[in-house]
């Protein structure tokens, strides 16, 4: 590997201060199109660090809650404002980083504009609800207050949307914050953490830690400080989070993975539905907790369905999302490309036929990244791996089934339940569909990936554990409720 010495080196934000990690170690963040190339190093921290940065949010944390919503919504305002006006080199080195492609890099960052401006007008919103008494002479309200220090640990797939999502509104409602991303986009989280930086929020509100998940993500969980934690990434980590967070008895939310079905049913519009499986499934190079990775048909129109979904699956460019005219990027890491290929291995050793791509592209542009072509198999059986198990890659799965009914059991037959969308014209089988399915985002006519920030996002089974995340749900976990009665 090329070691640039102009390559900056990121540092840990304690207390408003950039700091070296006491390891005096750095961390390497590479580019997944091409491996040669260090985006930036980031620390690798110690414990002593992260304990820096839990106190900082500590002592930070009373002055925080007594400066009121509104005026730190006003905070938030500056810093959507500081994010926009460096979105374009926020994008890019998201693209660089992770692999998505620069339209959708500048997508996810708009979005992180957006979803602080709407936690910044949280700040001007009510707190509680005054709830009449038996007694007549007595005033009762609910008053939200906030939990104290929120440990905030993200994952690679979303750097800024998924940060800001949770950030925000643990700062609009008082909370100070120890956030640690995921180190393979950890660059890109650095960057969306100088905007809030320049912001000028009081010393220790935010506080920004790097290094490895299982020792400083697990010590801050383990931390006695920290009063709260909210955590998006695999099933596994997740499981050890909760574990750990009960056994101290504190709150926490966890956001985790999905296999998300697409019905298409014998009366659904098939070019919409394709479309939609190609966006939901392929798009970000299937990295999405929302992607769309088993497509359930109806057989009377499952070889119309499956020629139209190869055709258009031929259209797909495959390149350096830095590229104008790349539709699909790399996979955002080697080990994450590794994952993807032997999945693609185990589907065919399983039986099911690979019908179209699923090939390492390797040589000329593609000589120094992790490329895959978007895969596509057929003769599934709900029950192979690549049916129920997350694979977080292009990788399409298609299921046939007799009816409704059986399309609806295949789909809730995994252990997940994050998104669910179906491809109809029936109101009775939408209908139908809504009450049936197993899963928190439920789509009619759409793809299985695409939220709304001002909607309730998270899923059923072992897709999500707490409350809801974004839109005014975020306001369960991030405050804790005073009922107030005064009796003059
Ligand atoms: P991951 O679980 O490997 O890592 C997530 C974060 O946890 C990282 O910051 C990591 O450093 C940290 N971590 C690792 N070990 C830890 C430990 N022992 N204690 C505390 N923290 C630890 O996940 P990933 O590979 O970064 O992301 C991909 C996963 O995230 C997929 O499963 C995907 O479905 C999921 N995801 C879910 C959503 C959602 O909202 N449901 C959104 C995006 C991604």
């Amino acid at each position: 590997m090329l070691i640039d010495t102009n390559v900056k080196a990121f540092k840990n934000f304690i207390n408003n201060e950039w700091q070296e990690s006491d390891s005096e170690k750095v961390i390497p963040s590479i580019n997944p199109a091409n491996k040669e190339e260090i985006v930036g190093f980031v620390q690798n921290s110690t414990v002593e660090d992260l304990e820096k940065a839990v106190l900082a949010a500590h002592q930070a944390k009373k002055n925080w809650r007594k400066l009121g919503q509104a005026a730190r919504g006003q905070l938030l305002f500056k810093a959507a404002n500081i994010l926009e006006e460096n979105l374009d080199e926020i994008a890019e080195t998201l693209t660089r980083e992770m692999g998505k492609t620069l339209p959708e890099a500048k997508g996810e960052t708009a979005r992180g504009v957006a979803i602080l401006r709407y936690y910044a007008g949280e700040g001007m919103r009510k707190e509680g609800d005054v709830i009449p008494s038996s007694d007549s002479e007595a005033l009762m309200f609910t008053k939200r207050v906030p939990l104290g220090v929120v440990g905030v640990i993200t994952p690679w797939n979303f750097p800024v949307a998924i940060p800001i999502w949770k950030i925000a509104p643990a700062l609009v409602y008082g909370n100070t914050v120890v956030f640690k991303p995921a180190t393979e986009a950890a660059v890109t989280a650095a960057k969306v953490v100088e905007c809030f930086a320049k912001a000028g929020f009081p010393a220790g509100v935010l506080n920004f830690i790097t290094g490895s998940g299982a020792i400083i993500g697990q010590s801050l969980i383990d931390h006695p400080l920290l009063n709260a934690i909210t955590f998006t990434g695999s099933e596994t980590v997740g499981a050890g989070v909760a574990k750990s967070a009960a056994a101290r008895g504190i709150k926490f939310q966890l956001e985790m993975g999905g296999k998300n079905p697409v019905i298409v049913t014998k009366d659904a519009d098939l070019d919409a539905a394709v479309e939609a499986v190609i966006s939901g499934g392929f798009r970000s190079t299937g990295q999405k907790c929302t992607a769309s990775s088993r497509v359930i048909v109806e057989t009377a129109v499952y070889e119309d369905f499956k020629e139209k979904l190869i055709e258009a699956t031929k259209k797909i460019t495959v390149g350096n999302g830095l590229q104008e005219g790349i539709w699909m990027g790399p996979c955002a890491s080697e080990s994450q490309f590794n994952t993807v290929r032997s999945y693609i291995e185990k589907g065919k050793a399983e039986g099911a036929s690979l019908i179209y791509g699923g090939e390492t592209l390797t040589g000329g542009e593609y000589s120094q990244g992790f490329y895959v072509t978007p895969a596509i198999f057929e003769h599934v059986k709900p029950k192979m791996a690549i049916a129920q198990e997350e694979i977080f890659g292009p990788v399409a799965a298609l299921i046939k089934a007799a009816d409704l009914q059986e399309a609806i059991e295949f789909a809730n037959d995994t252990k997940y339940g994050l998104s669910a969308s179906i491809f109809t014209t029936n109101i009775a089988t939408l209908l139908e569909f809504i009450d049936e399915i197993e899963a928190g985002l439920v789509r009619i006519n759409a793809e299985s990936a695409g939220v709304e920030l001002q909607a309730p996002f998270g899923g059923m089974k072992a897709s999500s554990t707490g409350s809801r995340e974004q839109g005014e749900a975020a306001k369960e976990f991030f405050t804790a409720i005073k009922t107030v009665f005064i009796k003059g």
